[in-house]
């Protein structure tokens, strides 16, 4: 997936946790682990920005639906022609799904995505004036719309408080121990009051850049990350403590 891939202009390779700040920080609590990793992720991924082309939230909208189970350098390469084409929730609307469909065709399961887009720009035409929502209620209204795109379109094209979950951020919200959960709106709801609400879009992305880059799926780059003194999944030796023995 990736309709919540993220970029980071200025990346440093995953920073070791003692050239960051706070690394002697070890918080107990998830609330106090999520503050954390967000100062250190924002630390180490100062420019995460969302890797969809767009301009404005219609496009970033279209961007995101074909962004499920493809790349963001793939939906990038076929959303010019679709813009040009089509370029405004009415052209959209009344577009010929066969030539929507051999646009779109090499995002993959294109016949489904086809008939979400017009869906969704239908819908777009009919009851939000051509406009797209920014009320999470709203845009789940939509086809191809789940919690997940909704968050993406509020907190990228709005500005909104939004924090996009998913497959990297879920494991890294478990990793990290901010949660149990599976279920991807359960972990929103449970991450949201760790985050400043400004902050939400943000948490996502560099936990997206940090899942694809040091906190992989099968073997985590632990020695390579700069959360390791305080996460709770790090396989990285922590330095003796002696305890205090009874003389
Ligand atoms: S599991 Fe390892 S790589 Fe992932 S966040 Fe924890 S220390 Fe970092």
């Amino acid at each position: 997936m990736s309709a919540m891939s993220a970029t980071a202009g200025r990346l440093p390779s995953g920073a070791v946790a003692g050239s960051v700040p706070g690394a002697r920080s070890r918080p107990r609590s998830p609330g106090g682990r999520a503050r954390l990793a967000l100062e250190r992720l924002t630390g180490i991924y100062p420019d995460a920005v969302c890797e969809l082309d767009h301009r404005g939230p219609f496009e970033l909208l279209v961007a995101t639906i074909l962004s499920a189970q493809c790349t963001d350098a793939r939906v990038n390469m076929v959303t010019p022609e679709l813009f040009r084409r089509w370029p405004t929730p009415d052209a959209l609307s009344v577009a010929n799904p066969e030539e929507v469909q051999e646009v779109i065709r090499s995002t993959g399961f294109f016949a489904s995505k086809t008939r979400s887009l017009l869906a969704m720009a239908s819908r777009l035409v009919e009851v939000y004036g051509g406009e797209v929502p920014s009320g999470m209620a709203d845009l789940t209204t939509l086809a191809g719309v789940g919690r997940k795109t909704a968050n993406v379109v509020r907190s990228v094209a709005f500005g909104l408080p939004g924090l996009p979950v998913d497959t990297h951020v879920l494991r890294l919200s478990k990793r990290l121990g901010l949660t149990t959960e599976d279920d991807p709106t359960k972990v929103e709801l449970e991450l949201n009051p760790m985050v400043p609400a400004s902050e939400r879009g943000g948490f996502s992305l560099r936990l997206i850049l940090h899942g694809r880059r040091v906190c992989v799926a099968r073997s985590p780059r632990c020695r390579e990350c700069g959360l390791a003194d305080f996460c709770p999944s790090s396989t990285v030796e922590r330095p003796f403590r002696p305890t205090r023995s009874r003389v």
